[in-house]
Parts: C-alpha cells; sequence; structure tokens
C-alpha cells in the first residue's frame, strides 16, 4: 500500500482496461482520482467504481488529441480538487493493422494524434500545475513498441517510440524542479484494445509464445508498475523506460 492520502491523480484514457484498473489502484490506496476518457460510458463507469468502493472519482469527457480538452482536464482537476499530484497519460488506439506502403495517411494521423500528441497535450497542462504544488509525477504508457517493432503497425510503434523521447526530454527539463517523469512498456496485455486476438487460437498461442514467462500480461500487473512509479519508493527514478513484458524484450 502507498500513502497517496490527500493526493490526487489524473489518468486519461480510464475508461477500460490499464486506465481503469491504474485508477482504481491510486483509489484503493488513498488518492483522489480524475477519470479521464472520451468514452461517455466507460469513463463514468470506471468513477462508480470507484465510488462503490468508497473512493473519490470523478469522470472528465476528454478526448486528448485535443490540445482544448487537455487544458480543461487539467483545469477541472486543480479547481475541483485543489492540487494535481499524478497523471498517467495511457490513452491510446491500436490503429489500423497494414505496411507502410498501404498504411492509410487519416488513420496514421490519428494515431499520431491520439498516442503522442495526445501525451504532449496533457503534459503541457500537466506539468505547469505540479509546478505549482512542488511537484509531482507523470507516467506515459508507451509499450514494448516503443522499443522493437512489430509488423504492420507503423504509426502506433513510431508513437510508442516517440513516447519515450518525450519523455526523456521532459525528464530531464523537469529532474530539479520535483517532477519526475517516466515511461511504462507493457507487452501484450489482456484488455479489450487486444481482445480480437482471443477469438483466434493461433494467433493467441503465437503472441504468448514471444512472451518468455508463458502468458499475456494482466490489467494490474501494469498498474502496479504506474504506482510505483508515482509513489516515493521511485524517488530517484526518472526519465526511465520500464518494461512490464514477461520477458518479452530480453528474447
Ligand atoms: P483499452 O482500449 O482497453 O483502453 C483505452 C482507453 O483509451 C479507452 O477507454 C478509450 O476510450 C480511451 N481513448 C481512446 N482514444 C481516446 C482519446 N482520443 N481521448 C481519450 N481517451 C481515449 O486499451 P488498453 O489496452 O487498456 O490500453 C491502454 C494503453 O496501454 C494504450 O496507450 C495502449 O497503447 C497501451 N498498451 C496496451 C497494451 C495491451 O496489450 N493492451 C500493450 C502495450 C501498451
Amino acid at each position: 500500500m502507498y500513502e497517496f492520502m490527500g493526493k490526487v491523480a489524473l489518468v486519461t484514457g480510464a475508461g477500460s482496461g490499464i486506465g481503469r484498473s491504474t485508477s482504481v489502484l491510486f483509489a484503493q490506496n488513498g488518492a483522489t482520482v480524475v477519470v479521464a476518457d472520451i468514452d461517455e460510458a466507460g469513463g463514468p463507469e470506471t468513477a462508480r467504481m470507484i465510488q462503490q468502493l468508497g473512493g473519490t472519482a470523478e469522470f472528465f469527457r476528454t478526448d486528448v488529441a485535443q490540445p482544448k480538452d487537455c487544458e480543461a482536464l487539467v483545469n477541472f482537476a486543480v479547481q475541483r480538487f485543489g492540487r494535481l499530484d499524478f497523471a498517467v497519460n495511457n490513452a491510446g488506439i491500436g490503429g489500423e493493422s497494414n505496411p507502410t506502403g498501404s498504411y492509410a495517411i487519416e488513420n496514421w494521423q490519428k494515431v499520431i494524434q491520439v498516442n503522442l500528441s495526445g501525451a504532449f497535450y496533457c503534459m503541457r497542462y500537466q506539468i505547469p500545475a505540479m509546478l505549482k504544488n512542488g511537484g509531482g509525477a507523470i507516467v506515459n504508457m508507451s509499450s514494448i513498441l516503443g522499443q522493437v517493432a512489430f509488423p504492420n503497425a507503423p504509426a502506433y510503434v513510431a508513437a510508442k517510440h516517440g513516447l519515450v523521447g518525450l519523455t526523456r526530454a521532459s525528464a530531464v527539463e523537469y529532474a530539479s524542479q520535483g517532477i519526475r517523469i517516466n515511461v511504462v512498456g507493457p507487452a501484450f496485455i489482456q484488455t479489450p484494445m487486444i481482445s480480437s486476438i482471443n477469438d483466434d487460437p493461433v494467433l493467441h498461442d503465437q503472441l504468448v509464445s514471444l512472451h518468455p514467462i508463458g502468458r499475456l500480461g494482466q490489467l494490474e500487473e501494469v498498474a502496479e508498475l504506474a504506482l510505483w512509479l508515482c509513489s516515493e519508493k521511485a524517488s530517484f527514478v526518472t526519465g526511465a523506460y520500464y518494461a512490464v513484458d514477461g520477458g518479452y524484450l530480453a528474447r
């Protein structure tokens, strides 16, 4: 357990999967949670789950691809709860499955916009808010595909690599001002994003075989890493890429 009582955490893409699990774990550790998502069903559901557990959470509808939404989100967190301590920039989409030579231009733009620019827009407003309360911690949700290639996902791979670079760039800028910024790289995790894989046993087994640990990851295994990175236990950790990948990158 971490001592997050009195702390305010903001999680994007919190209406499903890893973002929901991270939001719930923050709340279970005492933090107040701002649940941000474009999904007006899943987002409020996450906030309800937290409230039912006795925690404090509010949903704020946000499209991270829109800078004005990201600004409004951070303003909401600060005006409603007085401060911003932690942010997990987790919203992401997979995009189409096609090689670079036939990838649709508009899908390239959309994936970059949500997965890379979205995290920048959020940080652009989160950082000034955190500086006002003397610091904070940011975790960006990249992927193993922020380190290595995967066929037929050029926009996703490029965006997730970019997110690692953005994390390093911003981490060195703010390290001496009390803001730690790190990036998490999950391998394949059982979430709605990859649910179609479960319908194809051959593909499922192929993916599992890429993970030396012999299975796909669980939501909580990613959430636990994000929380540790935000906690004081990680007080000397910044600008770092942390894989949570069952050994995928070690092969
Ligand atoms: P998910 O589809 O379950 O959840 C993603 C959430 O992001 C959804 O609630 C969705 O509504 C939201 N979202 C999408 N576009 C948005 C936008 N423009 N603005 C705000 N919210 C938006 O997926 P997940 O697997 O939980 O993925 C979470 C993050 O983890 C993503 O960044 C993903 O790339 C990354 N990731 C996932 C896996 C995996 O195997 N599931 C592996 C590595 C990295």
